[in-house]
């Protein structure tokens, strides 16, 4: 019996793997097959709380950015649905979570090539091919290539590790079920949007009515994510292309000089938030204000009822000690290979840091065939910058996967547009005068 072999096989169907399934849609000729442990599409369906905005414009769609007219597209979506002119009368700069997960949906529902309750097991590759053995035991996939849409897991503070389940709980599994929390002491830990977004929740009383609610966040302040117009820049192929040839070292501190770029609160959330503390007492009266404590990073957790936080103030740099039932954790995500690729890891090239190396077409860096390629998305947030784990780029990444698939330039993926040049055009790796000016700063991004 002749094996039906791939061209390409994607691993995870979240809106990166979706979006290069849906391009792929278009060119019967490729034979692509993606796979999810899930049993239907969903869309982080434990954080999708009431009045949760993109922060993202729906423009950056799975598709519009390589390819407008395709079938797959946002507008195509509100067209289908009779809702193209409510949309524009709405006049939203940012329409809900819980439309664009199911316009998410409306398109998976549209894709042959996507194959739910297939968690993907392990990634062999042999004679040539890459073999793909799954959960539940169903017959081996073969294929060409892959594509890793994986995702993201959530990241635990290691003062939580050894908590027993049910004292904390990552937002990212909140609203997959009923919970209350009434007369609990309710600590949410992690100031970012999704930490904001828990805090409304929690002033609204979605989980009951706690005893208390506090909000712990690492940083100096509550802060905004930057959505200003030289900033957008970094999301955008042209900023891509300049970041992605620069020194390791050069990139690690881009990322952490950018954070509130893809990180921050969105202004809107924090008006909203300010407001609602504002008029807390006034909505509650007898009622302990919620407590909002910035710069405080988790130093220790002890288990018991309740339980005892120790946390460091940065501002200070003194120890206090809380009380709670219940945490909440809106740490954030870590990003990393799934562990069904590690039969391949001794064959994968990593940068200094452990991360695996990625090529400008998200392929990795690794020992095989050259006409092999396992491409990434989600994956290179210090190869290609802050954009790569955002939705800004993902149809722009897709048609950039699928040109390489292809072995032409079907889809534009170069850019032109505002000119900014990030990247010297001269070419001296030292200063090419005598006379420079001896006291000037080394490299360090803050000095420039
Ligand atoms: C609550 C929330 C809101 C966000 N909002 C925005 C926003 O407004 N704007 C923005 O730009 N970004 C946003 N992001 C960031 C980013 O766009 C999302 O995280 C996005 O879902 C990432 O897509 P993904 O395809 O990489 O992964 P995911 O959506 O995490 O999907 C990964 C998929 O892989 C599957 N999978 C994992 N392992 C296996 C396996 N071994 N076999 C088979 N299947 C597997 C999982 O079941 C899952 O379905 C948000 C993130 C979160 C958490």
């Amino acid at each position: 019996m002749t094996k039906d072999i791939l061209d390409l096989a994607g691993i995870g169907i979240g809106p990166f793997n979706l979006s290069v399934a849906a391009l792929l849609d278009q060119h019967p000729n490729v034979n692509a097959a993606f796979f999810d442990s899930k049993p239907a599409f969903s869309w982080h369906p434990g954080m999708q709380l009431p009045g949760a905005r993109l922060q993202t414009s729906c423009l950056k769609d799975l598709v519009t950015g390589a390819d407008p007219c395709n079938r797959h597209s946002f507008l195509n979506y509100l067209v289908q649905h009779r809702r193209f002119y409510p949309f524009l009368s709405a006049d939203m700069t940012a329409i809900s979570r819980r439309e664009f997960a199911d316009y998410l949906g409306w398109v998976a529902g549209r894709l042959p090539s996507l194959r739910f309750s297939h968690g993907v097991e392990s990634v062999r590759f042999e004679d040539g091919l890459f073999e793909l053995r799954f959960v539940n035991g169903q017959a081996p996939v073969y294929a060409r290539n892959l594509c890793i849409g994986t995702g993201i897991r959530p990241n635990i503070p290691p003062a939580c590790e050894a908590l027993p389940p049910g004292r904390s709980l990552h937002c990212i599994h909140l609203m997959e079920r009923a919970r209350d929390f009434t007369g609990q002491h309710v600590a949410v830990v992690g100031g970012g949007q999704s930490g904001a977004e828990v805090m409304l929740g929690l002033m609204d009383g979605l989980w009951g009515q706690p005893a208390s609610i506090r909000w712990f966040s690492r940083r100096a302040n509550f802060e905004p994510l930057d959505e200003t117009p030289f900033t957008n820049l970094y999301f955008s192929p042209g900023y891509v292309d300049a970041f992605q040839g620069l020194p390791e070292n050069r990139r690690r501190e881009l990322v952490h000089y950018q954070k509130l770029a893809s990180d921050g609160i969105s202004p809107d959330t924090l008006q909203t938030l300010y407001q609602r503390l504002y008029e807390y007492p006034l909505e509650h009266p007898g009622r302990p204000a919620p407590e909002l404590l910035p710069g405080r990073s988790l130093y220790a957790v002890t288990d018991g009822a309740p339980m005892n936080l120790l946390t460091r103030n940065r501002l200070d740099d003194r120890f206090e000690e809380f009380r709670a039932d219940q945490l909440l954790l809106c740490t954030g995500f870590d990003h990393g290979l799934p562990s069904c690729l590690s039969p391949l890891n001794t064959r994968l090239h990593l940068d200094t840091m452990g991360r695996p190396s990625l090529g400008k077409a998200f392929n990795l860096d690794w020992d095989g065939p050259a006409d092999r390629a396992i491409y990434t998305v989600n994956q290179g947030r210090f190869s290609h910058g802050i954009a790569e784990s955002q939705l800004s780029l993902t149809s722009w990444r897709s048609a950039v996967i699928v040109n390489h698939l292809l072995g032409e330039e079907h889809y534009p993926v170069a850019e032109q547009g505002v000119s900014v040049r990030w990247r010297s055009e001269t070419a001296h790796d030292n200063p090419p005068m005598e006379d420079v000016p001896k006291k000037m700063s080394p490299s360090g991004i803050e000095s420039i």
